[in-house]
């Protein structure tokens, strides 16, 4: 019958892994025909780490921007925020928390810190500031986005100081999951990201992954969940950050990271994956499917 069919599919998605709310996501998930994935914190580990740091200013050491840096993402959830404060702890570097602290969507975090205003964040800090960059600086971000290296400029009292490499491998399992996902009945396969177009296409080639969407806001990433529904796509969008939770709650089904996802978007999601399993995917695909045949 209909609810023990329902409860045996979200029990056996229990075991597995894979925390379905209710029935009707779990019958969603069956009609799916296009997924989109967030990147960072979901196609590649989260487990971010400071690979570079460019010295561009001769006030400023790789001890000093390290402090700088950890005061004003001291508060932050973010992987990158996790990589710069476990980076300085590891190079014994102790630090105050900026106050005023702010986090700016899209572009990184504002503070004050020693009396003066400072910025984290990726290139369009310096756009929303006002200031230009030189042909070092360009090149050297070339370069790191070149590698698949997440970029990340450090502002102090109107001055870039500092800039730094972050490096977030892919989940072991992404290239397999996409491959499996193809294989069966979603060829239509896509990245939404909040992260620069060089290091979001670089990924997406390496994933083998066709549609791209780079430097999202989380209004962004919304719209183009409601874009595909509105051409009659049945949207699965699957992410973890703060910035996905919009899609999330629009998408038809959504899939946030149980374990390392914040809190906002596992409330947003319809399904939670523990240990941030993405290889449980098709999983739920064939149990949703199971589960609706015998319904039926
Ligand atoms: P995704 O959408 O792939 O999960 P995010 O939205 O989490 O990516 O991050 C997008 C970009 O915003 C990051 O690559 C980074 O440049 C910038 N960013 C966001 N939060 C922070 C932060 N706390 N510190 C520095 N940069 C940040
Ligand atoms: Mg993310």
């Amino acid at each position: 019958s209909t609810p023990t069919a329902v409860m045996t599919g979200v029990g056996r998605g229990a075991q597995l892994g894979v925390l379905i709310k209710g029935a009707p996501a779990l019958e969603a998930i069956s009609k799916i025909d296009t997924i989109i994935f967030d990147k960072t914190g979901t196609l590649t580990s989260g487990k971010a780490e400071i690979v570079d740091i460019g010295l561009i200013h001769p006030d400023w050491d790789r001890q000093s921007l390290l402090k700088l840096a950890a005061s004003l993402e001291g508060l932050s959830e973010h992987h990158i925020a996790k990589a710069i404060t476990r980076a300085a702890t590891k190079e014994g570097i102790s630090w105050e928390l900026a106050s005023e602290w702010k986090s700016i969507v899209g572009i990184g975090i504002e503070g004050m810190v020693n009396g003066n205003k400072a910025y984290i964040g990726n290139k369009s800090v310096l756009k929303y500031l006002n200031m230009e960059v030189n042909d070092v600086i360009s090149n050297k971000q070339n370069h790191w986005n070149d590698q698949g290296h997440t970029t990340i400029f450090i502002v102090y009292n109107q001055t870039l100081v500092g800039m730094m490499a972050i490096d977030d491998p892919i989940r072991q399992k992404a290239i397999a999951t996409i491959r499996e996902l193809k294989s069966k009945r979603i060829k239509d396969i896509r990245m939404a990201t909040g992260d620069n177009e060089y290091v979001a296409k670089r990924i997406a080639s390496e994933l083998e992954i066709d549609h791209v969407y780079a430097s999202l806001l989380p209004h962004e990433k919304l719209d183009i969940v409601k874009e595909l529904q509105s051409v009659g796509k049945k949207v699965l969008m699957i992410g973890d950050g703060i910035n996905d939770a919009p899609a999330l709650m629009q998408a038809d089904v959504g899939v946030a990271m149980g374990k390392t996802g914040t809190d906002v978007a596992i409330e947003a999601a319809d399904i939670a994956l523990l240990s941030d399993a993405i290889e449980k995917i098709p999983l739920a695909l064939q149990l949703s499917k199971r589960t609706v045949t015998t319904i039926k």
